[in-house]
């Protein structure tokens, strides 16, 4: 026996299918944001840096126009005696003047002579200049004053005028990590400025004449902008585990996110993946495919053991072997009008199959199971009337099986039962006993067989309160003369008691197993 599927089995396809794109549609998201917030981070820390080299560049610009200010007034000053009294006010003056000023004075090689605080007598050393600017300032950015105080100045002079600034006043910008390196540099001479923090000449390049740039460098997110008032540029360096953090806090508040996103997306997939695959789908698919077949149950005459008709059983193998039960779709297709579809498929597939049959036994017949919907459907008895024009078929080689159910409308159904017996075809009532017992119809129409439920049959010879039932049915199918079929019937002594009560006729394992046509075609030569 091929390996049958059930409706699970459908279901775990379905699942399989639907887990592995939901799967796909969750990590997605997640993976997305994690993308995001990377580069999201990467966006904020540059924005940081820059907000950062901003504010260095815009108190080196504030310094630097005092220092060309107090420069240009200390220019008309009488160089010929620099530190005279008059010229030692007009220091003081432009001193006080100036608050990012230290202070401003005279330097004549290289030593410090007066300044606004007044005349140095010892005069102090402050070095070389570090560059001098294409301008005339000479730049020196480690003067210490007084000499042995421990404190640091940079100092710009022209024409030997000089202008003093304390050196963290442009880097003493508040920063929440001590790593971050701040400062400025000559564009020219590329020299660092007033900085601090470890500086990679390199990142110069990456300013090249652009009036601002942020870009990882390395080590640090990093950006620089350039001074509109001198010939440097202003720095912020951010060293990365700054970036590894932003990113860490980041993805923390987006992932969650994107998780949430993947699982409503796989959930709407999972949905229409489940609807894609539903069974009306596939039974639309198995027809365009041509999955459906049919085997058939012999019928047999209990007192002679001849097969005198049999019974079409639908079937569904699909292209990959499974079997699908007609328990499983049959309800399914009922719901809709597939039944209807799949009812023509079977009048085709027995009108073909028995062609044969009805050749070499003519008065063999075939029954076939319509449900209550092709009983209502004025489809059905043109589809028949395909099949005995083909010349497949007599009428009454046609018996249609139809449950209680079927016959729900009395009115609908007295016509079409009418009409088919009308065309020759007999017309039995499946599961007899089960159904809604309405057995008014009964009386307002006739019909050819009763068929005993399977569900009766096997109460036969057990103490079972319903095994009264056969014996009741069997009595009534007597007394409105129908044939009656007992359906499976398994066992010897349920045969035995049927046959004695009058039952004429049997379906069941005792005596066959549904089975192929080519089959019934050759036990035919022995048992009909
Ligand atoms: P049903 O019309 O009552 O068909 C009889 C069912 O009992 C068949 O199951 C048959 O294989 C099974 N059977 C027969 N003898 C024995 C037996 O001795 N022991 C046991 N345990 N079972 C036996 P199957 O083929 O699985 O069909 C199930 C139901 O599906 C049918 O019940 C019928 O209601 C429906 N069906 C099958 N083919 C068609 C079809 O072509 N059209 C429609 N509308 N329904 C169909
Ligand atoms: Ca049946
Ligand atoms: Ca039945």
């Amino acid at each position: 026996m091929a390996k049958e599927q059930g409706f699970f089995s459908v279901v775990k396809r379905v699942a399989a299918l639907a887990l592995t794109v939901g799967l796909v549609a969750s990590i997605a998201p997640a993976l997305i944001s994690l993308y995001l917030a990377n580069s999201q981070s990467i966006k904020e820390e540059q924005h940081y840096a820059e907000v950062l080299a901003t504010e260095v560049l815009r108190r080196s610009d504030e310094s630097s126009r005092q220092i060309i200010a107090a420069i240009d007034t200390l220019q008309n000053l009488d160089p010929a005696h620099p530190c005279s009294a008059v010229n030692l006010k007009a220091m003081a003056d432009i001193d006080s003047a100036s608050p990012y000023l230290q202070t401003v004075g005279h330097v004549r090689n290289n030593y410090l002579e007066c300044s606004a605080y007044g005349l140095h007598g010892e005069r102090f050393p402050v070095g070389a200049p570090d560059y001098i600017s294409g301008n005339g300032y000479a730049t020196r950015i480690n003067v210490e004053l007084p000499p042995g105080s421990g404190h640091f100045y940079a100092m710009s002079e022209k024409g030997g005028f000089a202008a003093v600034v304390h050196r963290g006043l442009s880097t003493e910008v508040f920063v929440d990590d001590p790593g971050i390196a701040l400062g400025s540099f000559a564009r020219s001479s590329k020299k660092t400025l007033l900085s601090r923090g470890p500086f990679d000449a390199r990142w110069i390049d990456r300013l090249g004449e652009r009036e601002r740039v942020a870009f990882w460098g390395g080590d640090y997110t990093v950006a620089i902008i350039r001074s509109t008032v001198g010939d440097y540029a202003s720095y912020a360096a951010i060293p990365a585990r700054q970036l590894a953090l932003r990113q860490q806090q980041l993805a923390l508040r987006m992932v969650p996110i994107g998780v949430l996103c993947g699982l409503v997306l796989a959930l709407i997939i999972w949905r229409l993946a489940v609807a894609q695959s539903s069974m009306p789908n596939q039974i639309r698919a198995a027809l365009r495919r041509n999955e459906f077949f049919l085997q058939y149950q012999p019928l047999v005459e209990l007192q002679s053991g001849r097969w005198v008709g049999a019974e079409a059983l639908i079937r569904w193998r699909r292209s990959d072997g499974e079997w699908v039960r007609p328990d499983v779709f049959i309800p399914v297709a009922e719901e809709s009008d597939l039944i209807l579809r799949l009812t023509e498929r079977v009048l085709q597939l027995a009108g073909n199959d028995m062609k044969p049959v009805f050749a070499r036994y003519p008065e063999f017949h075939v029954a076939i199971n319509v449900s209550a919907k092709d009983i209502e459907s004025p489809q059905l008895l043109p589809a028949l009337g395909n099949l005995l024009q083909d010349g497949a078929a007599e009428p009454h080689n046609i018996v249609i099986e139809a449950t209680e159910r079927g016959f729900l409308d009395a009115e609908v159904a007295r016509s079409r039962v009418t009409a088919l017996r009308a065309m020759g075809c007999k017309v039995a009532i499946d599961d007899f006993g089960t159904g809604y017992s309405s057995l008014a119809y009964l009386e307002k129409f006739a019909v050819d067989y009763l068929k005993i439920d399977k569900s009766f049959v096997d109460t036969l010879g057990t103490d079972a309160p319903t095994s009264q039932v056969v014996r009741h049915i069997i009595e009534m199918a007597k007394s409105l003369n129908y044939l009656m079929i007992a359906e499976g019937v398994e066992t010897g002594e349920q045969a035995s008691f049927l046959r004695a009560h009058g039952v004429q006729y049997a379906q069941g394992w005792l005596f066959a197993k549904p089975m192929a046509v080519s089959d019934l075609l050759n036990q035919l030569a022995t048992k009909a």
